[in-house]
């Protein structure tokens, strides 16, 4: 055995030459600038009104702004128009473009290809087509929500995120993106109930905006995620199963450097990362995702892509293509593309932060500090809002970044803990504290203002939002912070959650409005008790010490240390009672939820258990006793040679022990529940792969570099 491969690894990647592509050019042949290429793959509103007549695209518009049905007319005229305009672009197929509950995105394809009544081919592609197709669903999990006998599932269309096409070398496929839902309208995906919480969202905004004298027709959730990703040269990745198949590390030395110095942050953008993230936003701006913000991350290889923020539907559609665009240019420039929460141990791992608010129908930011008392009264109830929601609802939301991924993230010293808390900064805590305590019930919104300070609010409290990077949730001026959700998740899972939480706090402070026959000074004593009874939730200081465990406890938030503990709350009847409420989950969607999550995790831990025992079985071991073998036929040669001979023993004896306490772990999981095996994989699984890994490390320190065939950590993280 040798460790060849490995070394034509490292000179693969040593010589790699910069991947070039070209760029749509203008008749000069210069490149065109973004705002004349973006979005030229999609079927936007533009292209919509520019080819159907304008009484269908009235009704269009209708429809996405008012959710109203599309009527079968107006769908043919769409798909007419949809269908001339794709095979002018060389498209051939069509698919409904959906996201089953496996986290990422799923198609099936149809050509357009069909016969005339006299037999002849033609395209087609009508309205039904557009509106609804079936396929055969009973692959997708669903959290034992579809019984066989009722196996099949249909896609509808969702006409507010336009129809895109997707290129592949040899041919172009038109997507729809679209809901999965079953014959009884279950949701069996993500964005179904994305959708409908955020119609939840804004009848409950728009309600309350009503209560406090403003009209608006339509609350909007706009959400920007922003992407975390690693980039490892491929020839590495190819020796290293764990990364292929379980997509991270599960073993590897210490690297002498990690990320000690601290210097990869923001740091000059690696040229050849740079081609590939050129490459990735020419792919995004087609596509009409706006990507806009590249940069470094705190972990060497480590980088983050940012768009600009979309109503949350969009958003979440894009973040998808911005990942499945990212692994395909990723292997065009010979990086292997990591999302995993963790891909590497010692270094930072990796987030999804959202970045979350609400805007009225005119376009106004409601989390953003007005410029007059009603704007800051606006602000201040719906920040209070937010806050109630968060706090009554932390355990679901908790659940909802809930993933083995980022269990190893949270709660570890570089990402937010697993206690969900609000971060507000200094400015507006002492404010919110100021109206908790005092007594604003008889001053109306200017006096109140003034008498607190918050006149002064949009001026002050943009600057004071400093960066706590230790918070899970975090006002940053005019928007909230989701940071805790994994670089890996769907973001359709927590911001669903997210929105009906802050819809449950939204419709409270409605309802002591009310209670209390309205009026300004009915609002403000509203927010003063949302803002006592959140309390808890409000955090300023420093999320990764362990004092805030112990504070966090004693204020009585929840504390899930891991993803069986944190799913445990979508089983709750405070979850399901919530869903209900604002018509996001059904009971049973909302177990469904439960179940295949459970389910994931289990498989995850399974996986990675078969993994590392090949590798250790097939590669450690092997070789560890190839070289215990040589050192003891060396051993009398002196101190030193003994001394190595000894401890090399010790390290097989200690890898093989490790190896077969992971297979007594596995047999204790059992044939339970899933509920039960999770219990059991984390307990005793996840902690034996990590003993196995430490095992398996100390190993790797003493094996001659000659031998050793599995890339390293200090190769895969500083010379790709
Ligand atoms: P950071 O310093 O955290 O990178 P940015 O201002 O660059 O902050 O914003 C990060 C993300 O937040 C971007 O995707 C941006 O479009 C998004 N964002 C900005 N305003 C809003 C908003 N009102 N609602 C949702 N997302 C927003
Ligand atoms: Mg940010």
């Amino acid at each position: 055995m040798s460790n060849r491969a490995r070394i034509d690894a490292v000179q693969k990647a040593a010589s790699r030459s910069i991947r070039t592509f070209s760029r749509p050019q203008d008749a000069q042949g210069r490149p065109l600038r973004v705002s004349s290429l973006f979005g030229s793959r999609t079927f936007n509103s533009e292209r919509m009104r520019d080819r159907v007549p304008p009484e269908v695209f009235a009704k269009w518009v209708e429809t996405v702004e008012h959710g109203r049905k599309l009527d079968r007319p107006v769908a043919d005229a769409i798909a007419h128009a949809v269908k001339e305009w794709a095979l002018e672009q060389g498209v051939s197929h069509f698919c409904h473009w959906f996201h089953p509950m496996t986290g990422s995105t799923a198609e099936k394809h149809d050509s357009f290809l069909w016969f005339d009544k006299d037999g002849r081919p033609i395209e087609k592609f009508t309205g039904s087509m557009l509106l609804q197709s079936e396929p055969d669903a009973s692959s997708f999990p669903s959290g034992g929500m579809r019984s066989t006998f009722e196996a099949r599932g249909y896609t509808a269309w969702d006409p507010t995120s336009p129809m895109f096409i997707m290129e592949s070398p040899t041919g172009r496929t038109l997507c729809i993106p679209s809901a999965f839902l079953g014959y009884h309208g279950q949701a069996l995906d993500e964005k179904a109930p994305l959708l409908r919480s955020m119609e939840a969202l804004s009848r409950s905004a728009t309600r309350l905006l009503t209560a406090l004298g403003e009209s608006t027709h339509r609350v909007t959730v706009t959400v920007g995620p922003e992407q975390e990703y690693f980039l490892v040269d491929r020839a590495y990745a190819g020796l290293r199963p764990d990364l292929v198949i379980a997509g991270r590390s599960l073993l590897g030395a210490r690297p002498p450097k990690g990320q000690m110095l601290e210097d990869h942050y923001f740091g000059s953008i690696p040229v050849r990362v740079q081609a590939f993230m050129e490459e990735v936003e020419l792919e995004l701006h087609l596509l009409g995702v706006s990507a806009k913000t590249r940069h470094n991350e705190v972990a060497p290889c480590q980088f983050e892509l940012a768009p600009i923020y979309a109503e949350a539907n969009l958003a979440a559609d894009h973040n998808q293509l911005v990942m499945q665009t990212m692994r395909k240019v990723a292997m065009r420039h010979d990086f292997m593309l990591l999302l995993h929460e963790k891909p590497f141990a010692f270094v930072n791992g990796s987030g999804k932060h959202i970045n979350w608010s609400l805007q009225d129908s005119r376009g106004e930011n409601l989390l953003d500090p007005g410029k007059n008392p009603q704007e800051n009264l606006r602000f201040l109830t719906f920040l209070a809002a937010t806050l109630l929601g968060v706090y009554r609802h932390a355990a679901v939301l908790r659940a909802s970044i809930a993933s083995h991924g980022n269990d190893f993230r949270l709660g570890a010293n570089e990402a937010p803990p697993a206690i969900m808390s609000v971060f507000l900064g200094d400015f507006l805590s002492r404010i919110c504290d100021g109206i908790a305590s005092g007594d604003v019930s008889t001053l109306d919104a200017g006096q109140a203002m003034i008498e607190l300070g918050i006149n002064r609010l949009p001026a002050i409290a943009k600057d004071n939002t400093d960066r706590n990077r230790t918070s899970p949730f975090a006002f940053t001026g005019n928007k909230f912070e989701f940071r805790a959700v994994g670089s890996s998740a769907s973001i359709s899972f927590p911001t669903t959650c997210l929105n009906a939480a802050v819809a449950d706090g939204i419709d409270q402070i409605h309802a002591w409005v009310s209670e209390a026959g309205g009026g300004t000074a009915a609002v403000m004593a509203a927010v003063r008790r949302a803002l006592q009874e959140s309390t808890p939730v409000r955090f300023d200081g420093n999320g990764y010490g362990a004092e805030w465990v112990i504070e966090a406890e004693r204020r009585g938030l929840p504390h899930a240390r891991n993803t069986p503990a944190a799913l445990a709350a979508l089983a709750t009847d405070a979850a399901s009672d919530l869903f209900k409420r604002h018509g996001v989950f059904s009971h049973e969607e909302l177990h469904s939820r439960f179940e295949v999550r459970v389910e994931q995790y289990n498989k995850k831990v399974e996986i990675e258990a078969d993994v590392l025992k090949d590798i250790v079985d097939v590669s450690v071991l092997p070789i560890t006793i190839a070289e215990l073998a040589e050192a003891r036929a060396h051993a009398d040669v002196g101190p030193a040679a003994a001394r190595r001979f000894h401890e090399l023993g010790l390290r097989v004896e200690a890898v093989d022990a490790a190896r077969q306490a992971l297979d007594v772990a596995l047999r204790g999981v059992g044939e339970g529940s899933e509920a039960e095996r999770a219990a059991a994989f984390c307990a005793h699984v996840v902690p034996a792969l990590l003993a196995l890994r430490e095992a398996c490390d100390a190993t790797e320190a003493m094996v001659n570099d000659n031998r050793w065939p599995l890339p390293r950590y200090r190769e895969m993280l500083f010379l790709s």
